[in-house]
């Protein structure tokens, strides 16, 4: 028989709780941390002691207080000291940032990127982002590790990518050849896009409180981060969420991962701008100005935006079944397509989903915007930081 946790045990799951607390809502009061967390006002005390020590949180005043008597102390976190690098390869831009505890981004750089280029070739100039940043860090800062997140098929456990969109099937260490560019002790931990994405809507985003979501993030391709009962859904080997390959039209047309039919052939960039006739376009902004045509009144435009609204709703209602979400996102560009053809969306959850899984589901756009990935991939150096915030002093990179 396995004995309970030890008194050091519960002390370090109760550090880790109390500084998530303030990662996630920010300056906290002592009070609201003691019936948040169901801990005494000493224990409390205490915690908070050890943290500030660590230089992990700070404590002071509130900046007003609207009621009379003794304030209660606010908790911090120390977001100027304690930090992570955040990278994201997006299908045209490449995004790094130094991300502060409580989620503050301190400095971030940007770049475009050729699409279809090997995730490899993101590595040098990302490389180069956090060295270029970390000259600017204040000394006495705490470096936790990094997170990355890429647009493409990504095995947990060393961040190998497998599968990219538009750039087919490869096979790039992205993990290991980022942490032998950066020289660092630091963990780098690296993500699927939407995995990450659905990670920080859930954090601080739109689906705040939500233990059960679905977060569709659309490009060239489509990904899925999945929430169900609170945890990620990410599969035996992370491959968990690629709902862009569910096979809806089996005789439609080819695949970038070898398939044929594909969800994302329909409702991707691609199948928008064939089923509008702008074969030519690529990019945001092609889908941005088909969009565009079609609220203007252009008849083409507006029959192929309701024909890939369509096919979104089949998908959605078919997830929507299976998981029984609360909310459903839709980021990307899906986020544009879902509120130019929200109806359709609507028509088919209702004449396609089981009204017990379809009445209490939500429809939003996200609450983070395009930084999602980014803000994610700080979420995932985090995650592992404040599991057991006083394991270890960690190293800085670069
Ligand atoms: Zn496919």
């Amino acid at each position: 028989m396995r004995a309970g946790p030890s008194q050091e045990e519960i002390r370090r799951q109760n550090l880790g709780a109390l500084l998530r607390y303030v990662h996630v809502h920010g300056a906290t009061a002592r009070s609201e941390l003691t019936t948040m967390l169901r801990l005494n006002r000493s224990t409390i005390g205490a915690l908070t002691a050890d943290l500030a020590a660590a230089g992990l949180v700070g404590e002071g005043l509130p900046n007003q207080t609207g009621r009379a008597g003794r304030p209660s102390l606010v908790v911090r976190p120390e977001s100027e000291r304690v930090y992570a690098y955040a990278l994201s390869i997006e299908v045209d831009r490449l995004l790094a940032a130094r991300v502060g505890l409580g989620g503050r981004i301190l400095d971030q750089r940007q770049a475009d990127r050729p699409r279809g280029s090997a995730p490899g070739d993101a590595v040098a100039p990302l490389a180069a982002f956090v060295k270029e940043m970390h000259h600017a860090v204040p000394p006495g800062s705490r470096y936790v590790g990094a997170g990355v997140a890429v647009c493409g098929l990504v095995r947990r456990a060393d961040g190998m990518v497998l599968l990219t969109p538009g750039g087919g099937w490869v096979d790039r260490p992205l993990g290991a050849a980022l942490a032998a560019e950066l020289d660092g002790d630091g963990t780098i931990t690296v993500g699927n896009a939407a995995d990450v994405a659905a990670l920080a809507e859930y954090t601080r985003g739109a689906a705040a409180g939500c233990e059960n979501f679905i977060y569709l993030y659309g490009d060239v391709g489509i990904g899925a981060g999945i929430l169900a009962g609170g945890r990620r859904v990410t599969g035996h080997g992370g491959y968990g969420g690629e709902v862009g390959h569910m096979v809806v039209h089996p005789g439609g047309w080819p695949c970038g991962c070898g398939s044929r039919g594909c969800w994302e052939t329909e409702i991707g960039e691609y199948g928008l701008l064939q089923a509008t006739g702008r074969q030519g376009g690529s990019g945001r902004e092609a889908v941005l100005a088909v969009l565009d045509a079609a609220a203007r009144g252009d008849a083409q435009a507006q029959t192929g935006v309701r024909h890939v609204g369509d096919w979104l709703g089949f998908g959605v209602a078919n997830l929507v079944n299976i998981f029984n979400p609360e909310m459903v996102i839709f980021g990307g560009t899906l986020r544009d397509v879902y509120l130019a053809a929200a109806a359709q969306v609507r028509s088919r959850l209702n004449s396609m989903a089981l009204p017990a899984c379809r009445e209490h589901v939500r429809l939003r756009t996200p609450g983070l915007g395009d930084d999602a990935p980014l803000l994610g991939a700080a979420e995932l150096a985090f995650e592992q930081f404040l599991a057991d915030p006083l394991a270890s002093e960690g190293e800085p990179a670069a």
